[in-house]
This record gives structure tokens, sequence and C-alpha cells, in this order.
């Protein structure tokens, strides 16, 4: 399991103050780490992050860590959506 999996496999505090369940967490983390970031299988995890109880706490905390160690969709977005803003 790489650093990325094995974070996102334990859901950053955000979630330890909370009992509702992430929304990926009932599904394939593969989702959350595609390896086009452009196709149908980012826009499932997307809408999928769109009906989680955390999306708002979980895109602020993946937008509070260095761009260049955190890949993946976190909270809606994906690595070059938090890549592009970081350069507004
Ligand atoms: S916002 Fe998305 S990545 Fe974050 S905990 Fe919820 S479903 Fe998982």
């Amino acid at each position: 399991m790489t650093r990325q999996r094995a974070l996102w496999a334990a859901r950053p505090a955000f979630v330890d103050h909370d009992d509702r369940p992430p929304a990926c967490a009932s599904h394939d983390p593969e989702k959350w780490f595609p390896t086009r970031e452009a196709g149908p299988t980012t826009r499932e995890a997307i809408a999928i992050c769109g009906t989680c109880p955390h999306e708002r706490a979980c895109r602020d905390w993946a937008y509070a860590q260095p761009i260049s160690t955190l890949y993946g969709i976190w909270g809606g977005t994906t690595h070059a959506d938090r890549k592009h803003d970081r350069k507004q």
C-alpha cells in the first residue's frame, strides 16, 4: 500500500471527530487514485464525494497539505484541481 492509499484508508483527523462514515468507505479505494484524472472513474469518485458528510472538511484538509505530497481525489477535488487553485 502506498503512503497515499494508507492515508486515504486511515481517513485523516477530520473523520475521527465525527461518527458518520465517509462516503468512500464503502467503495473500492482505487476509484480515488485513477491512472488518468480526466476519466469516468474520476467523475464517479467526485460524485461520491458530493454525497459525503465530510466533503468540506476533507477538501480543506487536502488543500492544507503540500501539493507535491498528496495525490488522488480528496473532498471532490483532483490533484490537478488543487495544483491549479494554488496558482490562482
Ligand atoms: S470527501 Fe470524498 S475522499 Fe473525502 S472522505 Fe468523503 S468520500 Fe472520502
